[in-house]
């Protein structure tokens, strides 16, 4: 096997990481206190190509693979604590890939260079009141009309809306076109930002100050067929691609943030003194953190893995849908748990000053809690990894 990276990679690794160091990591208060991700840190991200990375040339993104927008994923996740970067990252790419793969030619024109130039910003609106994980009891609907359709219903707990009704866009939304057929009546459509039309209500989180969250109503919003995404009714299988992208995203992000935690835990714990000595030399905190390194290393591994796979497995090659399913929710299931503990640690390890507001595993801790809900919860996770094990049947 080969795990190194690319020649290109590596050079965007480390273009990422010089970029992460100077433009975001020096801002993080500024970002937590005005609560909003600072326009430079946007720019500067559309001007390295990290929006849309994966939208092909021709509409102005890189055309870049999975695995290599998880690099970088890695890399935001390291240097911002908060996940409020890393959330707008992901986001963005994991639906715009979305739509660069399925969206018609309209549609892909229109939007896709304006994401690349983060003119636009695309979300995903699947969450509503009622019903999250159980994704065909949802009622929000696309009605046909003479020209197109009208969308209406209620989205709830999602992320970016102030991001995208600022900037313009709007998201990827899952609309129920026959009720009556569950998961079988689901499509996709892109459902566009519309002032007047949207009924927005913020919500504020437990983290990610620079983020934001909320929910809004919509009624009879006129879209033509080009905002269809993939076909009519197959909805249900598309927006997996699109959630199995972002879980990899998501184990990326977790990891690096647990990593970068992990080496200021370690520092701190080479520097304080307790009993004349550096707590450091205590075994038993030394066995803390040879247990998260050990994890966190592990979780690396599953979601590169689970990246190259979606990635062959987009390529008709090798893997079949359930395979890689399966294998990024492992990724996600294991990171986000993972680095949650090895960040509480962390955290630990630096007694008091941890708990404050400010130490960057206070934010991090906080932050981070939210990819064991957010893209699919923690036991959607497990109900997956356990349908690929004993077979579906034993779902039911
Ligand atoms: C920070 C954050 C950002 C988010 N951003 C977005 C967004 O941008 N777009 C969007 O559409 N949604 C977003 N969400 C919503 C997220 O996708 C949902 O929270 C998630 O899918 C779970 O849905 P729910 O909250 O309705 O919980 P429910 O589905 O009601 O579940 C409640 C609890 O029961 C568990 N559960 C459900 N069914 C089972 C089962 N069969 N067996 C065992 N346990 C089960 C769940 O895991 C969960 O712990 C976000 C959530 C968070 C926290």
């Amino acid at each position: 096997m080969d795990f190194n990276l690319t020649q290109e990679q590596e050079l965007l690794k480390e273009t990422v990481r010089k970029f992460a160091d100077s433009q975001i990591a020096p801002r993080i208060k500024d970002m937590m206190s005005k609560r909003r991700i600072p326009d430079e840190i946007k720019k500067g991200m559309a001007d390295l190509g990290l929006l849309g990375m994966t939208i092909p040339e021709e509409y102005g993104g890189m055309g870049a693979d999975a695995l290599t927008t998880g690099i970088v994923a890695e890399e935001i996740g390291r240097a911002d604590p908060t996940a409020s970067i890393p959330v707008f990252f992901l986001v963005d790419n994991a639906w715009s890939f979305l739509i660069s793969k399925y969206g018609t030619k309209e549609l892909k024109e229109s939007l896709l260079p304006k994401v690349t130039k983060g003119k636009n910003v695309v979300g995903i609106a699947s969450t509503e009141p009622n019903y999250g994980s159980d994704l065909g009891s949802m009622t929000s609907r696309a009605d046909s009309t003479k020209n197109g359709y009208a969308l209406s219903g209620e989205k709830s707990f999602i992320s970016l809306v102030r991001d995208i009704a600022e900037t313009g866009g709007g998201y990827v939304t899952v609309l129920k076109t026959d009720p009556l057929k569950g998961t079988n009546g689901i499509s996709l459509f892109f459902l566009p930002y519309v002032k007047e039309k949207m009924e927005t209500t913020f919500i504020q989180e437990m983290g990610r100050e620079g983020s934001s969250w909320g929910s809004f109503k919509f009624s009879g919003i006129e879209v033509g067929k080009e905002n269809l995404i993939g076909e009519v009714n197959k909805g249900f299988r598309i927006v997996h691609e699109g959630f199995e992208f972002a879980r990899g995203l998501i184990a990326m992000i977790s990891c690096g943030a647990a990593i970068k935690s992990l080496e200021n835990g370690a520092d701190y714990m080479k520097t304080r003194k307790a009993f004349g000595k550096e707590i450091a030399r205590n075994q038993g905190l030394q066995f803390d953190l040879a247990t998260d390194v050990a994890k966190i290393e592990a979780a690396r591994d599953a979601s590169l893995k689970a990246l190259w796979m979606y990635d062959l497995e987009q390529k008709g090659q090798r893997f079949s849908r359930f395979d890689v399913s399966k294998q990024i929710a492992i990724a996600k299931f294991t990171s986000t748990t993972w680095a949650f503990d090895a960040i509480n640690d962390a955290l630990q390890w630096q007694g008091a000053y941890g708990y404050s507001k400010d130490c960057p595993e206070e934010w991090a801790l906080r932050g981070i809690r939210s990819f064991m809900l957010a893209e699919g919860s923690r036991e959607i996770m497990k109900m997956i990894i356990a349908r690929e094990s004993l077979g579906k049947e034993y779902l039911r």
